[in-house]
Order: C-alpha cells, then structure tokens, then sequence
C-alpha cells in the first residue's frame, strides 16, 4: 500500500464508481444512516449506465402484477436455472429473483425514479422453461433534468444512438413502435421533434434535450435522489488500492483526487462498482478470444479499465468468467469516439449477416450475446473469416429500414449521408457479386446465400436458423411482413453491405461475490468489508443474458443486497456494543 497517502476523510460506507448500481447502493446506505461518498474517475458521472437502454431485468415486479400480469419466484427461477446452468451458485440467484422486486419498489416509491413495465418485451430465450413473453423488463419513462440543476453539466451525455435523430428524448416505448413500424409511428415521430423544437427556452441554450431518455433517464434520476439527500459524489477521483487492517478486513481505500493521492477511510465497507475491463487492451488480450479490440467495444473511452479486478486480486480475491463479455455486434462511425452496438436491426427483414465465405453462421434475429459468441465459434471453423461480419440488404430494405447509423433512406438518403461513410460505414454495388468483390467476400458463397434466403422469405420458414420462429425474434419484426416479419428478399439494387465487430457493452468476468455480494477469496471466505456490484463482479447471469436489462437489473439489485447486508452487521455491533 501507498502508505505515504493522506488521509483525508472518514465514512461508513464508500462507492467507487457512478453507474446505476454505484447510485443505486449509495441512496441504500444514506436511507439506512449511514455516511456515504461516491467517487468517480471521470469528470462525468454515470458509465456506461448513462449510455444505456436503462432497461431493468426485474422477474416478478409489482409494475406487471398491477397490469394483471402473471409472474412467480418459481417462474423464474426456473428460468434462470435453465439459463443460467450451473455456473453460478443457487443461493446468488435466489438472492437475486428475491431482492430485484424489492429494490425496485423502494425506488420507485422513495426516490425520483419512474419506470413502467415493457408488457410484451419477451425473454431472450424463449426456447426454455419459465420464460415469459413479456412483462419482466422495466424502462424508464423520460425524465426532466431541471432537477439537477447545474449538475446536469457533469451527467455524462447519452449516445446519440439511443436518441432519435441523435438529440431527442424518447423512450424505449417509443423506439419500438417506430423500429417496427407500428401503427401511428410516423404520428409519433412528428409529435416527438415537435416537443423538441418547440421548447424555445431550452433550444436557446443547448442542443440537449431537457428531458434525459433511457439510461441517461435512470442515472439523472438516481443523482437527482442522491442530491435530496445530500450524498456528495467527487469527480475526477480514481481509485486503485485497497486497504485491510490486520484481520484482512478492507477498512479504507487509496484514490487520486485531482492528481493527489488520499487514503479514505471507511467504518463499514466499500463497494466496488467500477464497471469492467473492456477499456484495457492489456487485460483483453489477456482474458477475452481474439481477435479483440478496445475500439469495438460500445462503452466510453478510457473509464472502465478494470481497476476494481485489479485491486481485488491485489488481496487475494477470487475471480470468474473473465473470458466472458456482454457481447454485442458493433459498428465504427468516423468521428465518434466508441462502437454503436447493433441490439435490434437484425431482426428487421431483409438483411442478413454471412461470413467471408457469404455463407450465414446465425439466426441473425438472436440476442446479441449469442450473436457475438456464435461469430467467435464460426470464426474458428473458417479459419478467421467470421470477424468482422458483414451484413447484406438491398434497396428495399434500405429505404424502409434503419441499420445502426444509417436511418431509412425515406428519411436520409444516400445523397445526404456523410461522404466519409461510404466504405467504411457502409459499402454499395449493383450487384451481389460486386458487393462480394468489394468486401472481399466469396462472391459465389454469397448469391448461394441470397437466392436460399429469399426462398426462405417465400415460405416463411428460415430451413437453416430458424429465425423469426419465437416471440423475441418477431418483437423486433416487421409486423406488416407476411408470412414470416423476420424475412423478406433480398432482390433489388443497389445491395449494401455493413461490417459487423464483435464488440462488446462490457465486460462479464469479475470478483467472486456471494449471495450478499461480498467479495470472496478462492476457498470461499468473505473478504469483510469489500462488496462488488455491476460488471466489475463476476455476473450472477453466468455466460448468458437472459432477458432485457440482466446486467443493470443486477448490479442495482445487489447494490440493494450489499447495503442490507452492512446495515445488519451495524446493527449487530450496536447490539454487542
Ligand atoms: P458503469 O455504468 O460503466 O459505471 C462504472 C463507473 O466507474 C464509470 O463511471 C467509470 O468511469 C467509473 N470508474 C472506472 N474505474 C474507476 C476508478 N478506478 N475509480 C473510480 N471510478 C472508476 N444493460 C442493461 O441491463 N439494460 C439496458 O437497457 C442496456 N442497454 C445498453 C445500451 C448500450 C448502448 C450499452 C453500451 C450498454 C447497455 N447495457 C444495458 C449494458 C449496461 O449499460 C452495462 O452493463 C452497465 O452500465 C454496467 O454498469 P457498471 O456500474 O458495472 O459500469
């Protein structure tokens, strides 16, 4: 340890990190009485959480039951089970199933947090026992920053991805019905970029949207509750040592604030949710397949460089998974400093993804963990023609349909999209062949392809991968696409290709915690003192992701879990006092 560090301040309980977890347990532990600081490396607060869908995977919530919805513990415990496998200890995820419909009511009825239930949202594995068709994501509906104040500066913005147009609010309600074309979808879109112009004050002063969307929504509210509180958050500190007392209990950590070393004191614990490695290079090639790259993965630049695993395995904590990321396809944008994940385009009929060989590998319309594991397995079988991987779609497609950055040519036309785009973003020929040529994709392999899709699309039937063959597959379907609204042709010119990374929205692998979310060492022994919440731990969803919001649902609900635990050893300690 850093023993020439100052000490500078004492609290019961410190969170490093300002994702929707760190937030999350910080406004625990101040409702439970205890003093509480928030560091954050960054001179913006929020992670990777501030970018995000905001979703909540929440089995059994009490949104759903006050719809009529029908949901069990048993349910969904099945569920996990069977997703989950026997990766991870039962006892975490009884904790979890337990604990995420409590966390979330407190917030919703103590702090500024509002959510509403994603009804017909389906589970990512519908293949399996206890899946639901809906019901078990929670989003957040839009929220106004004014509540921040000036702090609203230090939110880290939202990536223009999750807004329309790239700056207006709308929320994941709102991105589905337009995304699949539902009735009233152009409505909505008018009335959206109506509300946004025609908010004159705030459009004098900024681009930004007063109201903050998605995971910019979730984060602003939980600072918003933080700031009734008075919980003070400290920018621009960087955490990187733990420190024990001679029992091995952590009692204090190092942080460089503002370029100072400082020891912080803590009475209770500290809580480590600082996000995961996919930020390091090093630690990738180290841990995750190859090929792998920093610059695929959609998270911010330079914050989530595995501080938390590192310090952690500096006193002997145990870790799993670490081969293991929160898989996502993306795509590079000139110009913009992180990958966009491509989460819900694939689905849409009439593209599909091939490899080198133009050969498909995948049901493109998969979760996207699956999407990215299955490029790495295909990957290997072809010798390394699977990353990158191309998407294909015709003009058709592109005319009514968004793929990543580029929005249906109905609205943004090829004309008016940014010179630097064509070829590399995205690339066009007359025809298939010298598409193939121009990606260096087998050209022969490729048309193979197309004339068996569109065979498929005739039928309906998907004879190889079986897509759009489940509810999660048509959510994102086109629902005015008969007979299958994951399949359509791919016929008319120009055809245009995209090219697919496997990227990431985090990395999976972490510190062992249990069911109370403290740290353990190799043969199971807490580490007192020290919990891990968020991708910084090793998931309590194993190497799957079984349904929208599985890695903020968790990282919130043992936010929830952790603080409990310590407010009963405080209470404990009152009472042998
Ligand atoms: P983060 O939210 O990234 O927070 C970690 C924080 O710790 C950062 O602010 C970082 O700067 C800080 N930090 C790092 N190192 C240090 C240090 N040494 N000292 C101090 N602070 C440090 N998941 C869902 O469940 N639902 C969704 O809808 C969803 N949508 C997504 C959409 C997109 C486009 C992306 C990119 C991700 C999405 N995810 C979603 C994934 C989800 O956002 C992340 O898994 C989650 O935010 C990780 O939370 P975290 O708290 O572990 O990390």
């Amino acid at each position: 340890m850093t023993s020439q560090a100052k000490v500078t301040d004492t609290y019961d309980v410190v969170v490093v990190g300002s994702g929707a977890g760190a937030l999350t347990a910080a406004i625990f532990a101040a409702d439970r009485g205890m003093s509480v600081l928030i560091v954050e490396k960054s001179d913006k607060y929020g992670g990777t959480s501030a970018l995000s869908g905001g979703g909540i995977w929440v089995p059994n919530n009490h949104y759903f039951k006050a719809k009529g919805g029908q949901d069990s513990f048993e349910q969904a415990l099945t569920y996990l089970k069977a997703s989950v496998g026997d990766q991870v200890d039962e006892a975490r995820l009884r904790a979890y199933l337990d604990n995420a419909p409590k966390m979330m009511q407190y917030l919703q009825e103590n702090t500024r947090l509002n959510y509403t239930v994603a009804e017909r949202y389906p589970d990512y594995y519908q293949h399996l026992p206890g899946a639901a068709p809906g019901g078990r994501t929670l989003d957040p509906e839009l929220f106004d920053t004014t509540a921040l104040g000036e702090e609203v500066e230090n939110l880290q913005p939202a990536s223009p991805t999750t807004l329309l147009m790239g700056k207006i609010a709308w929320t994941a309600r709102h991105a589905h019905k337009a995304m699949a074309r539902e009735r009233g979808w152009r409505l909505l879109l008018v009335w959206l970029m109506l509300r946004y112009k025609l908010d004159f004050k705030q459009r004098r002063k900024t681009r930004r949207d007063r109201r903050a969307a998605l995971g910019n929504a979730l984060i602003a509210s939980l600072r918003a509750s933080l700031m009734d509180r008075n919980v003070p958050l400290w920018l621009n500190t960087d955490f990187s040592e733990l420190v024990q007392n001679d029992e091995g209990r952590v009692t204090g950590l190092i942080v460089k604030r503002n370029g100072q070393e400082q020891l912080i004191n803590v009475r209770q614990g500290v809580i480590l949710g600082s996000g995961g490695f996919e930020q390091n290079q090093a630690l990738r090639d180290r841990y995750l397949p190859k090929p792998t790259r920093v610059e695929w993965s959609a998270t911010p630049p330079g914050r989530n460089t595995g501080a938390a695993l590192e310090a952690g395995q500096a006193i002997g904590a145990a870790t799993a998974m670490l081969d293991w990321a929160w898989w996502a396809p993306t795509i590079s944008v000139p110009k913009e400093e992180k990958a966009r994940g491509v989460f819900a385009e694939r689905a849409f009929p009439g593209a599909i993804v091939v490899n080198g060989e133009g050969k498909r590998f995948v049901n493109e319309a998969v979760g996207y963990l699956e999407f990215v594991d299955e490029m790495y397995r295909d990957n290997i079988k072809t010798n390394g023609k699977t990353v990158p991987a191309w998407v294909i779609f015709d003009a058709h497609f592109r005319f009514n349909y968004a793929m990543g950055p580029l929005m249906p040519a109905q609205v943004m036309p090829d004309s008016r999209m940014p010179k630097s785009w064509h070829k590399s973003v995205y690339w066009k020929a007359d025809s298939l062949e010298a598409l193939a040529a121009e990606i260096g994709v087998d050209a022969k392999g490729l048309k193979h392809t197309v004339e068996r899709v569109n065979g498929f699309a005739a039928t309906g039937n998907d004879e190889d991968f079986q897509r759009g063959g489940n509810v999660f597959d048509r959510y994102y379907g086109d629902s005015n696409v008969k007979p299958n609204p994951c399949l359509a042709p791919i016929k008319k010119g120009p055809f245009y290709a995209m090219r697919l990374d496997a990227g990431d929205i985090g990395t999976k692998g972490g510190l062992l915690t249990n069911e109370k979310g403290c740290v353990v060492r190799e043969d199971g022994r807490e580490i007192k003192g020290l919990y891990a919440i968020g991708n910084c731990s090793a998931s309590v969803m194993g190497t799957v992701y079984p349904g929208a919001g599985a890695t903020l649902g968790p990282a919130m609900t043992f936010a929830y879990i952790a603080i409990n635990d310590l407010a009963q050893q405080k209470a404990d300690q009152k009472v042998s006092a």
